[in-house]
Parts: C-alpha cells; structure tokens; sequence
C-alpha cells in the first residue's frame, strides 16, 4: 500500500500523522510513504530524516494526495482537503465529526473510507486513540498550574512542592479518569497535597489502591466541591461524561470561595468546560482573570508540546496503520471489531450511529 502524509494546517498545529521512526516500519513491510516537504519541521523532523526512513517527498499536499491510497493525518481534513479525497482512498485521523455537519458532507461526498482515532475503541471500553491524548493534558496541567501560581504570572506566589518548614500548595483534581490520574502523578511527583475527586466509587477506589496512600479520594458531591476549591490552589476539571456536554462543577458563584491568585486549569474545555466561568483560550492567550482566579482553558493542549505528543499519538496508531496497511482498509476492520468502530464514513454514507444521530443524517 502506499500511505501519504500531509502537513497539518491548522493554526499552530506542529504534530505530525507519521515520525520517521513509524515511516520505517512502513517501508520495512514494503510499503510506499510519500511525506509532504516541511511535514515534520515544526517538531525538528527534517525531510532528510524522511527520506532516510524511506520515504518520497513532495512538494505539496496535492501530490500526497494523489499518490497515497491512505493518508494518514492527525487532525480533521480541511474542506479544500476533503475534495482531494477519492474513492477507494483510506482517511485515517481525528476527525471530530459530531459537531462538524460541512466536513462530514465533505467527506461523504469523497467517498472515501474515513475512520477517526477517536471512535476505535480498545477490550475494555476505552478510547485508545484518544488516551494519549489524555494523558500529555493531564501531565501538563500540573505544569501549567505551578507556573501560574509564580507571582509574575499574577498567581498567588506558591510554590507546589513547598520546601522544608513550609507546607506544599494543594491541587483538588476533578475527574480521576485518564487525564485526573496523569495529573496527579506529576502533581505527588511535586510533592504537593493532592485530593482526587469522582463519582466513580469503584474509580476512587482504584486510585486509592494505585497511589498507595500519597493521593487522597473523595466523592465528588457538591458540598465537596465546595470545600476543595475553598482551599486549593491548584484545581483541574478532568471530568467526562462520554457523549455529553461536561457538568458545571463549580459555578460562577463559587469562586468567591476560593483564595486569589489560584488557578482553575479546565482540561475538559473540549466538552465545554467543568467550571461555569470557563471560555476556549488558545495557546497564544492561554489565561484570563475571572474574581482574581485564572482560568486555563486550552483546547488543545497537547499541541504545546508537539513532539512528545506525536510520539505519543504515532505509538498508539502505529499499530492500525501497519494492519490497515498490510491488510486494506475492508479486510483490517472486518479482523478487528475494535478498529471497525472507527470507522465514521464510506461509500457516500455515515457509517457511526452516534456521529449519525449527531449530524441528524442516516446511518
Ligand atoms: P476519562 O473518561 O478517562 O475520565 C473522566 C472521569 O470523570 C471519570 O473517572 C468519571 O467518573 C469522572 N466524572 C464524571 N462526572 C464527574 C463528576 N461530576 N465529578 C467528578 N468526576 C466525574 O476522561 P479523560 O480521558 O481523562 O478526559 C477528560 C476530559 O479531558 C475530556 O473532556 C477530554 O475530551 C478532555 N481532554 C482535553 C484535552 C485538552 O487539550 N484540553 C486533551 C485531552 C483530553
């Protein structure tokens, strides 16, 4: 098969579908990879590293396109993208499509075979493609939160781990799922006081079994919530609820609770934000001031640290590509039931009930 990458457009967009490392897998199985010039340079992969791995350059997108039967993305095609798409060709990326109506007609109209990373689902009900993900959100947000709690950043002025006679700053995380519990590993790692908050009893417990004492549990109730944010320093929304907008943890009124110069970090802004006071910021203006409390809610975290992120991304794909490679993309799905959920469009149609309820489009 031959697989084509493209360079990301979006703005600030550096990852990459394929490193070099994952293109010589390809090529060792003898397949074709055709890279876009320039696809890895804003994470330092140069086309001579492509090009060692085995790969073609091209000058452009469209030759990619054209060359590649599947081109393999990291996010949603742009809809001038979309129209190089043909039939018979394999889309293998996020994709998000239940709130994008145009790209999914755009895609239909390809009638290409698209399937997403976000919907191939793993044994035990989780989302493999998009756990990576999570888990650089949730290892940066402890980063995040401990630089702006520095006085320069208009924080409180504390530092997290504490030192010798003073007492570590707290971090309330809400959500214990895949990004709270990466949070609160860098956030022991720091030597901070760190409280998990869930519904899931059976998750609380979990997380009091994993962290062996150092991570303190609680019920999420609201009464809870209250209380954590009265104290903390640091407080992350990690919440999902899958296929729903996140619940507003804390409310505009609420933050009259907290200390000033804390920080709400809301990782879950992608599903609307846990906090009530929450807007999308970008990493060009990450942070705003709501009552002396800043809020950091940026969509795409991961995007900050392109490089860690791609590799992260590449480990957990790489896997389906070599199969979809090795195999195409009808007999790869029809061998993995976990791979087949990915699949969201082909031949002109939606082919994911839940994306289709979403778009209100036949399924
Ligand atoms: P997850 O499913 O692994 O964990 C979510 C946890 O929230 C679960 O343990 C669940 O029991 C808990 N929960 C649900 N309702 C709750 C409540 N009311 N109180 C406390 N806990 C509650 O999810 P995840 O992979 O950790 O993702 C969390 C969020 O982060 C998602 O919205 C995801 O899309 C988002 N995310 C954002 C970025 C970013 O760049 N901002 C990056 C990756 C993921």
């Amino acid at each position: 098969m031959h697989v084509g990458v493209p360079r990301e457009i979006k703005v600030h967009e550096y990852r990459v579908g394929l490193t070099p490392p994952a293109v010589a897998e390809l090529t060792a199985r003898g397949h074709g990879v055709t890279v876009e010039t320039g696809a890895g340079g804003g994470i330092d992969f140069t086309d001579e590293d492509y090009v060692e791995a085995g790969a073609r350059i091209a000058p452009g997108p469209e030759a990619v396109f054209a060359a590649a039967d599947m081109i393999v993305k990291v996010k949603e095609p742009q809809l001038h993208e979309c129209a190089w798409l043909r039939p018979g060709q394999t889309l293998f990326t996020y994709l998000h499509l239940a709130a994008d109506k145009p790209q999914a007609e755009a895609l239909m109209a390809s009638h290409a075979t698209c399937i997403a990373y976000e919907t191939v689902t793993d044994r035990a009900g989780g989302l493999p493609l998009l756990r990576p993900m999570s888990e650089v959100a949730g290892r940066m947000s402890v980063q995040v939160g401990a630089h702006y709690l520095e006085k320069e950043q208009g924080g409180r002025g504390i530092l997290l781990g504490g030192v010798p006679g003073v007492a570590p700053g707290r971090v309330a995380i809400l959500g214990g799922g895949v990004s709270g519990v990466n949070a609160a590993q860098m956030a022991v790692g720091m030597r901070a006081d760190v409280t998990i908050y869930d519904i899931s009893t059976s998750r609380l417990a979990e997380i009091d079994e994993m962290f062996e004492g150092r991570v303190k549990t609680a019920f999420s109730s609201r009464a809870a919530i209250a209380a954590a944010i009265a104290r903390a320093h640091v407080v992350i929304g990690a919440v999902l609820i899958p296929g729903a907008a996140a619940p507003k943890l804390v409310t505009r009124d609420m933050l009259k609770l907290m200390k000033r110069g804390s920080v709400l970090v809301d990782i879950a802004i992608d599903q609307g934000g846990c906090f009530e006071t929450s807007h999308a910021t970008t990493h060009a203006d990450p942070v705003y001031v709501v009552d002396g409390i800043i809020h950091y809610c940026v969509a795409n975290m991961p995007g900050a640290v392109a490089r860690t992120s791609t590799f992260a991304l590449n480990n957990a794909t790489l896997p389906f590509v070599l199969r979809l490679a090795d195999k195409g993309a009808a007999a790869a799905m029809a061998a993995d039931p976990h791979l087949a959920e990915g699949l969201n469009v082909a031949a002109g149609q939606i082919r994911h009930k839940a994306v289709a309820d979403a778009l209100d489009l036949a399924f």
